[in-house]
């Protein structure tokens, strides 16, 4: 049975269970039909399914009559700026982002470089009913490669107005970076050596063969930790395969955590031009501390990049994204790139002179707790309204699900999008108030 996973993020599944070539061929020509057969950027992740998945939809592009421009492997930021700078009239990110070896994926992004809108996605998979008209013999679209694309995306970074290059230059930092020999190897070394960093590289080699679980959770950053410790190193960062989501190592050798990405970005942003933040309504309250010292509002949206994405547009934030570490700077575009977040991390080192250990303490800390209720997907939409009824005497937003307000903590529950099983997640200020409200909430919901 194919399982392969259609949702308005894209197509993802596991090679030979759902994913292989026909799939990744098949979807790849309906979106050059979908973008009416125009000029189309393709690039993928280091996975080792990666260049045979690469070769099916750059058939199935060619086949409706569609121009490929090949970036070969890069990050998805990458994919995703090349397509906004040119002319294209969307593109297609082969990667499976943070899920593990075995699985492969299809990003499709929309000709102003940022992914699907929702509605638009939502068009394109109903176009997966309709046959494949492919195009006439002496039609079919020619493949070219750009193999620039990487270097303009560093040159985007360090071109960030507000950024301090040769403060950081000055500095000379000492970092190890890990990145799980995904597509991160290929750019996050060069961006640091512009930065004139001592460089040290850990699992930098694009051979897809994960060195470690490919999600840069604390847990699983051990390595890169040790080597912080071992090198003496200022800061350590760690990227998933695609390169969207970044976590920090601190220079005692300390994975800070990922929701501190964001938050250390935007204090830094922040102070260089103050402006509206957007996040989604499962990061860390802390936003709003921070945006409360700059006098600015923070506005929260559904989980899901594309809806951060969307609403930094329409309110002209200064910085957003999600507390998983994708730091979303407009400046480079309005899509989670984890080089960017870079840059800003160091610059906030450099100018403020302050180690990341120290600029992570400025951060106010709240502490999270999560898990998650299995049910019959019959009884998905009862439960939530049982959430609904239970609290009823609580603020609440619904934007997505149902987020419970509280005075300095949350409970937000959730349908997940592809299992039958409901999601709690809880932000509060001590560990053991997060996992009462959590075992609390869990309780009254079943
Ligand atoms: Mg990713």
């Amino acid at each position: 049975m194919s399982r392969l996973m259609a949702s308005v993020s894209g197509v993802r599944g596991i090679w030979g269970e759902g994913m292989d070539p026909s799939a990744a061929m098949e979807f790849a020509a309906r979106f050059g039909l979908f973008q009416k057969r125009g000029k189309i950027v393709v690039g993928r992740d280091s996975r080792v399914t990666g260049p045979v998945l690469h070769h099916a939809v750059v058939a199935g592009l060619t086949g409706v009559g569609c121009d490929v421009v090949d970036l070969g492997i890069v990050s998805t930021p990458t994919v995703l700026l090349a397509v906004e700078d040119s002319d294209a009239a969307g593109g297609i990110g082969i990667t499976a982002s943070h899920n593990p070896a075995q699985w492969n994926a299809m990003k499709f992004v929309d000709s102003n470089g940022l992914f699907l809108y929702p509605e638009r996605a939502k068009a394109f998979l109903e176009s997966a009913s309709e046959s494949i008209d492919w195009c006439g013999w002496n039609e079919v679209g020619s493949v070219h490669t750009d193999s620039r694309a990487t270097d303009r995306h560093i040159a985007k970074i360090l071109s960030i107005p507000y950024i301090d290059v040769q403060a950081i230059q000055k500095k000379r930092y000492k970092v190890v970076i890990d990145a799980v020999n995904g597509a991160g190897g290929l750019i996050v070394p060069r961006l640091l050596r512009k930065l004139n960093c001592e460089v040290i590289e850990l699992n930098c080699q694009p051979t897809g063969h994960f060195a470690h679980e490919p999600e840069p959770l604390n847990k699983n950053l051990k390595q890169l930790e040790e080597a912080v410790r071992e090198h003496g190193a200022d800061i350590g960062f760690a990227v998933d395969p695609d390169v969207d989501r970044l976590a920090i190592v601190s220079e005692k050798g300390n994975a800070i955590g990922e929701e501190f990405t964001l938050l250390i970005a935007s204090k830094y942003v922040l102070a260089k031009k103050p402006g509206p933040v957007a996040t989604n309504l499962s990061s860390s309250m802390a936003s709003e501390d921070i945006a409360a010292e700059f006098g600015v509002p923070v506005y929260r949206t559904k989980v899901g990049e594309i809806n951060v994405g969307v609403t930094m547009i329409e309110k002209n934030a200064a910085i957003g994204g999600e507390g998983n570490g994708g730091v979303i700077c407009p400046e480079v575009h309005t899509t989670r790139d984890a080089p960017a977040g870079i840059a800003l991390v160091l610059s906030a080192m450099a100018e403020g002179e302050m180690e990341i250990s120290g600029l992570t303490d400025e951060i106010p800390r709240y502490h999270f707790a999560k898990d998650k209720i299995e049910v019959d997907s019959g009884r998905l939409d009862l439960i939530m309204q049982k959430a609904l009824a239970g609290f009823a005497d609580h603020k609440i937003d619904r934007t997505d699900g149902i987020k419970v307000l509280g005075d300095k903590h949350w409970i937000h529950i959730r349908k997940s999008g592809t299992e039958p099983i409901i999601r709690v997640y809880v932000e509060a200020q001590t560990p053991e108030e997060a996992s009462r409200l959590c075992k609390d909430t869990i309780q009254r919901l079943t």
